[in-house]
């Protein structure tokens, strides 16, 4: 039995107001009595997923359901924006269900990375977020690598269990999850309908090839990521889209960046030290003087110090100040969501500072590279 106005792929209730919302169809598809949701069309018919975001408050609810069955759930995280992108809550809502940790987009990484550092790094970051991850797999949904990884694990970890993608926005997830349809699934079976009829649980259900399958979850939209703030062509520059080239930058007390126009780091107090800057390479790094920053932002913003345009920079929130005391003989990352980080390579200690607009998400976190 199908309830009257929901998707007949995931059982979401349909709605033809918002399209990037979840239950999308259009006006005269509902009127044509057509079923299932643009999400389920696509998938079912050009074998494509694509992104649904929903709130914050929504998506735990969604998965909170998750903790009253076996599952199996794939995390997948954004290498270049872990703390962004990581949720940390999840293992409360998930209950004692295991998690594969996803770690994707490795091919931003600089092309000479020790892996083993970087996965000994995500396993300690993932245990301080709470989570009990049973596996991490680096891979790159961008090179198809470290799939067949993905499914080694998952094949290994589920057992008869459901295994549920969830991932922050941006992430990759459907990228991911493309691949998986286009590698292994078969989709003359049908969508699945949704197995919680009556409820609005927005989960795409694919057939895999062997008779499994994977349930796609909606991408929660964290707002404290610069991924989320910024427009669309400013996205296209603080993504980078090729390995990262570590910058190095010999900087005396009393200087400054500026990364673009997006964000600023200071460096307060301390000896003579280098800073690596892993941003994207299309946003320009422009060393000044600390004294001098203000000003220079204030009359230069959006133009010297761009991209963003000025009028972009006008929709952002005005900066706020994170200031750090970094302790001696340590190997910190000044991390800013979305944008990138800033490795302190000096190990005498030092006071430093990043402007970045109010609701970013800033922090100092263990050196990744
Ligand atoms: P979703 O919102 O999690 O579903 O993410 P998408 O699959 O739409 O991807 C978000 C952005 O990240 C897009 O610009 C993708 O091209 C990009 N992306 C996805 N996977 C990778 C990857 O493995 N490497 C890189 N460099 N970019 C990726």
């Amino acid at each position: 039995e199908r309830n009257a106005g929901r998707c007949g792929g995931c059982g979401i209730k349909l709605q033809s107001e918002h399209k990037d919302q979840p239950g999308y169809v259009p006006a005269q598809a509902i009127e044509k009595e057509i079923i299932i949701c643009q999400r389920c069309f696509r998938i079912k018919n050009y074998n494509e997923s694509s992104s649904i975001t929903v709130e914050q408050d929504e998506f735990l609810r969604l998965l909170s359901q998750i903790g009253g069955k076996e599952a199996l759930v794939i995390h997948i995280v954004d290498i270049f924006d872990f703390q962004g992108s990581i949720i940390s809550g999840l293992q409360r809502f998930i209950g004692n269900n295991p998690v594969l940790l996803a770690v994707n987009k490795t091919d931003l990484l600089p092309k000479v990375t020790n892996w083993n550092k970087v996965r000994n790094w995500v396993q300690k970051e993932a245990k301080e977020a709470g989570l009990k991850v049973e596996d991490i797999v680096l891979c790159s949904a961008k090179q198809s690598s470290g799939f067949d990884r993905l499914l080694d694990a998952v094949a290994e970890h589920r057992g008869k269990r459901d295994v549920y993608v969830v991932g922050a926005t941006n992430v990759g997830k459907s990228t991911l999850i493309n691949r998986l349809i286009r590698d292994y699934s078969d989709l003359d079976q049908e969508l699945t309908v949704s197995r919680y009829p009556g409820t609005t649980l927005d989960m795409v259900h694919i057939p895999l090839d062997d008779g499994r399958a994977i349930i796609d979850t909606p991408g929660i939209v964290y707002p404290s990521r610069y991924s989320e703030l910024v427009s669309p062509e400013d996205l296209g520059a603080i993504l980078p889209d090729k390995p990262i080239k570590p910058a190095v930058y010999q900087l005396n007390e009393g200087q400054t960046l500026f990364f673009g126009g997006f964000g600023r780091f200071d460096f307060i107090q301390g000896e003579r030290q280098s800073f690596t800057c892993f941003i994207s390479g299309r946003v320009p790094i422009h060393r000044t003087k600390l004294e001098k920053a203000d000003e220079l932002f204030e009359v230069h913003g959006g133009e010297l110090l761009s991209p963003p345009s000025r009028e972009n920079l006008q929709k952002l929130p005005d900066f706020t100040r994170h200031e750090f005391r970094i302790p001696r003989g340590s190997r910190m990352d000044v991390f800013i969501s979305g944008l990138g980080w800033i490795k302190i390579n000096g190990e005498n200690g030092s006071v430093v500072a990043a402007h970045v607009p109010k609701g970013i998400k800033v922090m100092v976190r263990p050196s990744l590279i």
